[in-house]
């Protein structure tokens, strides 16, 4: 396809994608690779994108990031998980934390021991038998060796972008600033050749990584590689944000608010709070989901509320020809479970272990396409899981979502718990067991049937079985500092 060796890397656009994937290419390839990141001030980034998820810490270590500077740089506080409020009823809550639940068994996930523990009447509430979730109740989180808690973090993406930057110019990143006015194809192959900014300069690049956003300037203007549209699955396509100052210590997680026509984050920064609501046009008008999200935000407003379009879906190809779209240009499913950053990390993951360094080839780029859409399809179906299981019947949203048709692999996920209790995890999908559990059960799918495994316990075996569980986590959640308390000795103000 293209037998030329791959030595020049332009990366069009600087926001969480574009520095994430130079300071990972820089670092690790650097040496071998000439890296230009083009970037307009002018345009400037999407601003938000500020919770995480536990992958992260593994990029971190393999780019050799100090968590305490990445954390002062970066605002950054711990997070445990969700909690969603008002998902499965108004009035109801649950979290969806990044912890393990109870103790598997060979044969059969814990869920069937609590099952059976609950007709005996001997189980507590499902989230007393997490570590994860019982600290993010009581406020509470360390880092401390032996202690094992699962945790990602809340970041301000502005420093974030800047503090990623900085790593990657270190590294041999060149950052070129400038309007990119456009994009030059190969006539024969299609391939891109290069960029013209708006100065009349022009970057020529053997491979190009499309970070330009919801703009999609490589991806889609130039290549019109396609769009798979979600919007009858996930139909939310705004989102509105603000920032406030803080009015209380910072929870160790995100706060995830249902309303009539869409839902209200909050994201609990060292100094400010992150805020926004997503909603769906055809339910709420921009003035009415403006109006909404202030009257539910507390403190001081910061910040002017901004609207932001979306379209859920994912670009039909992630590679296409000699460019690779991370990012918002590769899609967006949603930010209910904060997976963006985290595919754009798998992105560049991927991207490093099929690096196509003599050449590309047409297999490489199916075997790309194939893996990421797998991913992303999987992360799809857990999205669409929270709006469409729910009790809520009280708006034409809720309506909408509880009746949508839904994909037929949601629909074979939901049917297998329902009448089983079972879950399993597909090779290479994100979000685990212990995930899907949480989430089902806190959105009110109560299974028929347990495994058969938990019917041999007697009363006093299944008493000690969950009893054990349960002190084991009320020792370790006991030891914890306050949040608060942790991040002023683990991230001292400057
Ligand atoms: P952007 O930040 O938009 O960056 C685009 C870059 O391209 C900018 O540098 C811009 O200047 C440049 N550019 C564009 N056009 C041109 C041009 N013509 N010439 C030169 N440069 C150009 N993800 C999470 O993981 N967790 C979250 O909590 C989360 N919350 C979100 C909330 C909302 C409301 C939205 C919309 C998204 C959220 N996301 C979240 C997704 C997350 O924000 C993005 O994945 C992340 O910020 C990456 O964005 P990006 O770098 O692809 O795009």
């Amino acid at each position: 396809m293209q037998s030329q060796p791959i030595k020049r890397v332009v990366i069009a656009g600087g926001g969480t994608a574009g520095w994430m994937c130079a300071a990972s290419l820089a670092k690790l390839m650097g040496k071998h690779l000439d890296i230009q990141l083009v970037e307009s001030d002018a345009i400037g980034t999407v601003g938000v994108g500020e919770a995480t998820i536990p992958p992260l810490l593994t990029l971190h270590k393999l780019l050799g990031i100090n968590e305490q500077e990445f954390m002062a740089a970066t605002q950054a506080t711990f997070k445990l998980g969700i909690e969603f409020e008002n998902w499965k009823s108004v009035g109801e809550k649950y979290i969806h934390s990044f912890g393990t639940t109870g103790q598997d068994h060979w044969a059969a996930g814990f869920q069937h021991f609590w099952l059976k523990g609950q007709q005996m009447g001997l189980a507590k509430e499902y989230g007393v038998y997490c570590a994860e979730l019982l600290a993010a109740q009581q406020n509470k989180f360390a880092v401390l060796p032996n202690m094992g808690l699962n945790y990602a973090f809340h970041l301000d993406a502005t420093q974030y972008a800047k503090f990623l930057r900085s790593m990657a110019e270190q590294h041999g990143a060149k950052r070129v600033e400038g309007k990119i006015d456009q994009i030059d194809l190969c006539h024969q192959s299609g391939f891109i050749k290069s960029l013209t900014l708006a100065s009349g300069r022009v970057i020529e690049g053997d491979l190009f990584i499309d970070c330009t956003g919801f703009r999609a300037l490589l991806i889609e203007e130039a290549l019109h590689t396609g769009y798979d549209d979600w919007t009858h699955w996930l139909p939310c396509d705004r989102a509105i944000a603000v920032q406030t100052a803080s009015v209380e210590a910072p929870r160790p997680y995100t706060r995830s608010i249902a309303h009539a026509a869409g839902w209200q984050w909050r994201i609990p920064l060292q100094h400010r709070t992150g805020n926004g609501l997503v909603y769906c046009s055809r339910y709420l008008s921009d003035d009415a989901a403006k109006q909404l999200l202030l009257e539910n935000v507390e403190g001081d407003v910061l910040t002017e509320p901004r609207v932001i379009n979306f379209r859920t879906g994912q670009r039909r190809s992630h590679w296409n020809k000699n460019c690779i779209a991370l990012g918002l240009s590769s899609g967006f499913i949603e930010l209910l479970e904060s997976t963006s950053i985290h595919l754009i990390q798998r992105g560049i993951v991927r991207l490093l272990q099929m690096f196509p360094s003599t050449g590309i080839v047409q297999a490489d780029i199916d075997e790309f396409n194939a893996q990421t859409q797998h991913e992303v399809v999987n992360i799809r179906d857990f999205i669409i899981l929270h709006y469409h299981v729910t009790q809520r019947e009280d708006s034409p949203f809720w309506r909408y979502c509880k009746n949508m048709p839904i994909p037929d692999s949601l629909s074979h996920r939901l049917e297998l718990f329902k009448e089983t209790g079972k879950v399993f995890k597909v090779p290479n999908e994100l979000f685990g067991e212990n995930s899907w559990v949480q989430v089902m059960l806190g959105q009110g799918l109560v299974p028929q049937q347990h495994h058969p495994v938990a019917d041999l316990m007697s009363e006093k075996e299944m008493e000690h079985f969950l009893s054990q569980i349960e002190q084991q986590n009320v020792r370790k959640v006991n030891q914890l500092p306050s949040h608060q308390d942790f991040l002023q000795h683990y991230c001292p103000a400057q």
